[in-house]
């Protein structure tokens, strides 16, 4: 078999796809350019290490099952200035998740909660951090079928395994006190092993409503909260801005 072939191939079996596509090319680039051996080498294995980055991210971009991608660079402070903007591009930083804290994000609908709480789990995935989404609803309804299986320790161990777990939309649906049960194992089993995003358009105060149950609210926020960076967002919803924007275009037009 002809050098070229055998290195084809090798390439393969080590799964270094990205040398397998360029080596070639770069290798007459270097001789046109006179570069050194070690330089040709560490162009090739630069490339595959961007490329295995990059395939990594997109990976824990896919597995985090976002129902949309919002950025932090894309929220708009200024049109929400109940939100210290400084305090929460901290949080962008991830020190959070190092130290297993949670974030609350707390307001009516339409303020930007969903989206806040996308990007950090964005950022998350770009270091390459297990993150994983899921609203309220489907969480509650996983805890509730792992029940009836009797798989309920392995569900909450799964979820505790994931340093970022965000969980969208806390309140919008009364949660069964049982399934109230469930969830507080949940979050009594993350306390101060992995970080948990909850949103919620209910302050705190009124969780009792949320899980039909005064004292199981209260040991649920307790452990959320102990840890916690709290973001209460007020202000009109972005949605009603842009509808009131479009309005205003077609009226002006
Ligand atoms: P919530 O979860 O609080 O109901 P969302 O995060 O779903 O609100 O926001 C509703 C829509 O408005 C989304 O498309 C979101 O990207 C956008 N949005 C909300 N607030 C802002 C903002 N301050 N800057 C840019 N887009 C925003
Ligand atoms: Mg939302």
């Amino acid at each position: 078999m002809q050098t070229y072939q055998l290195l084809k191939n090798n390439l393969k079996i080590l799964g270094l796809n990205t040398i397998n596509n360029i080596f070639a090319a770069e290798a007459e680039n270097a001789l046109k350019n006179n570069t050194s051996h070690i330089d040709y080498l560490n162009v090739l294995v630069d490339a595959e290490i961007k490329d295995k980055r990059e395939r990594s991210i997109n990976y824990k971009i896919r597995n985090a099952k976002f129902p949309c991608l919002k950025t932090i660079e894309s929220f708009d402070f200024p049109f929400q200035p109940s939100i210290n903007e400084q305090l929460f591009k901290k949080l962008t930083q991830l020190g959070f998740i190092e130290k297993h804290e949670n974030v609350l994000l707390l307001g009516p609908p339409g303020v930007g909660k969903t989206h806040l709480a996308i990007a950090i789990g964005l950022k998350a995935c770009d270091a390459r951090i297990r993150t994983i989404y899921l609203t309220a609803e489907q969480l509650m309804n996983e805890l509730i079928i792992a029940q009836l299986n009797k798989q309920l320790q392995e569900t909450i161990e799964k979820y505790t395994r994931y340093p970022l777990m965000i969980i969208d939309e806390l309140g919008f649906i009364p949660i069964d006190k049982q399934i109230a049960n469930l969830f507080f194992q949940l979050i009594s089993r993350k306390y101060e092993q992995s970080s948990i995003i909850v949103t919620s358009n209910k302050p705190l105060k009124q969780w009792g409503d949320i899980f039909n149950d005064d004292v199981i609210a209260a040991a649920i926020v307790d452990r959320l909260v102990h840890h916690s960076h709290i973001f209460r967002i007020e202000g009109t919803s972005y949605r009603a801005k842009e509808k009131l924007d479009i309005n205003e275009l077609n009226s002006s037009s």
